[in-house]
């Protein structure tokens, strides 16, 4: 980890000493059990993985590896438990998540500094973003846990029993809110996995769930990969599954519940058209196309990574975010002047490369900040590609990182068909200073989210989720209650 006496080498041999945010406050053991009952409990195979600092390739620790006696371990947990937690008064069972949001606030900085530390992201963001939001969850649902029957007037409404959540290692604690606090408001009870190269903060949320108090069994936490997340999926102790990540394994997930009783809901991958009319404020606009591709690295679902300028205006556009990107640091996670940290893992930056050459073997034009890179860790510039068509790999498929793919549009209709024109359905945006062109553009963007004058904007209340291959089902606001709920005429 970089202290301020450490100086840090970049790739072009210029030397830096950050300033980064003090890590006194965060207390990350050598080693992490699962969260099974109530009790940090060895895995049955006694293997454990490295959860390593993709900033600067060192271990950070070691997390247990998961295996199927594990998962049924906690699934039982959670079955054993859930008589208790769904029969308890709704307003105790709110108590208990409030002061999950309360212990996560209090204990913030440590959780954005993990957070940061784990998965690369800018300290700034996940200390104004993701703790605040993950906190917020909780409080939000916490509110609802005593008034289910006034969010559904005239139905009967029941929890589904035990909930297993696989999450993504793009926002894994603000994740890990989302599938929890409204399980636990409903009165279901967790088996959650986090993804493997970001266990960290949903095992100081066990230490949190255990300080708040929770019933044993009520929240489970196991850690563990792809085949951790299988078994929880085939497991037929579980009510439903709630997963988040890309579309080729929610394909998967979804092939695997076909034909079971089990409820899902899958969030996936996304392609977003973020688009700029001409009388759009520009400056604004700029700064949302930075935000909506550059934040957290481009490791969105809902990243704005396809760009729709309008002609008229796409040089001057381009040319000021070019010299936006510019202005961009690209560092240390735990520095709060970084703007993007680094890639999550080696393989995600095996990925953007890969489709950094796809790119232009495909003839499009690329363009990268020239600022410097840490020799190592996993770092890709802001890049953006210009010169390409809707044909192209780079503007169809979904990259995960800090790579924007531009076009330009004529007429509001081929900005519209341009948009829809991708497999993908989950956010959109556009910019524009006609409140009549936004009400016209949301109606007809095929997305689940659509922004207008701003971009990755997230809010508890909010309900989100795809259309076509970016998912089924919602999250958030009452549409999130809606799905760990079995609702009775
Ligand atoms: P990405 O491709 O962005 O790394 P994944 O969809 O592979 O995202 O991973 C998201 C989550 O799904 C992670 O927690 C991962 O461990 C889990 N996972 C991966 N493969 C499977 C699978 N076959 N069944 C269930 N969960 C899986």
């Amino acid at each position: 980890m970089a202290t301020p006496e450490n100086k840090l080498a970049f790739d072009d041999g210029w030397q830096y000493s950050p300033a980064p945010e003090s890590t006194d406050h965060v207390r990350i053991k050598k080693k992490y059990d699962l969260f099974i009952g109530g009790d940090f409990v060895k895995p049955e195979k006694g293997r454990y993985f490295d959860t390593i600092n993709p900033a600067t390739e060192e271990v950070i620790s070691r997390v247990a590896l998961a295996a199927d006696a594990d998962v049924d371990k906690a699934v039982k947990a959670a079955r054993k438990a859930y008589p208790g937690w769904s029969r308890m008064k709704a307003a105790e069972r709110g108590k208990y998540i409030y002061r999950i949001a309360r212990i996560l606030q209090e204990r913030s900085r440590e959780f954005a500094a993990i957070e940061s530390l784990d998965g690369g992201k800018p300290i700034r963001e996940s200390r104004d973003v993701d703790v605040p939001l993950a906190a917020a969850h909780f409080f939000y649902y916490a509110g609802w846990a005593d008034k289910l029957e006034y969010a559904f007037p005239g139905r009967n409404v029941k929890p589904l029993g035990v909930a297993g959540q696989i999450i993504p290692w793009n926002f894994p604690l603000l994740m890990a809110a989302w599938k929890i606090a409204p399980a636990l408001a409903c009165g279901n009870t967790v088996v959650i996995k986090p993804a493997e190269t970001t266990p960290l903060t949903a095992m100081k949320l066990a230490e949190v769930i255990a300080d708040a108090g929770l019933p044993p069994g009520v929240v489970n936490i196991i850690t563990g990969a792809g085949e951790t997340g299988a078994a929880i999926v085939n497991h037929p102790g579980v009510d439903k599954i709630a997963f988040t990540g890309s579309t080729s394994v929610g394909r998967i997930i979804q092939k695997a519940l076909a034909g079971t009783r089990k409820h899902y809901t899958l969030e996936l991958g996304g392609k977003a058209a973020n688009i700029i009319f001409a009388d759009a404020a520009i400056d604004q606009a700029v700064e949302g196309i930075v935000n909506g591709i550059f934040f957290n690295q481009g490791h969105v679902c809902c990243a704005g990574s396809r760009l729709f300028v309008q002609e008229s205006v796409a040089d001057r556009v381009i040319q000021k975010l070019k010299d936006r990107m510019e202005t961009l640091i690209v560092g240390d996670p735990l520095d709060k002047n970084t703007d993007i940290g680094a890639i999550n893992s080696q393989e995600q930056l095996a990925t953007i490369r890969s489709y950094l050459k796809v790119g232009q073997d495909e003839g499009g034009e690329m363009f990268q900040s020239s600022c410097r890179i840490p020799k190592k860790g996993y770092w890709c510039r802001p890049t953006i590609f210009t010169g390409v068509s809707q044909s192209n790999r780079v503007v169809q498929e979904e990259i995960f990182g800090p790579v924007l793919a531009i076009q330009t549009f004529r007429t509001y209709n081929e900005a519209i068909s341009k948009a829809n024109n991708t497999p993908y359905g989950l956010s959109g945006g556009i910019w524009t200073d006609k409140g009549s062109k936004i009400f016209k553009m949301t109606q007809s963007v095929r997305a689940g989210v659509v922004w207008a004058n701003t971009f990755n904007k997230f809010d508890p209340t909010s309900p989100f989720g795809g259309y076509k291959e970016s998912g089924v089902g919602r999250e958030g606001g009452l549409h999130g209650l809606d799905a760990y709920l079995k609702l009775e005429a």
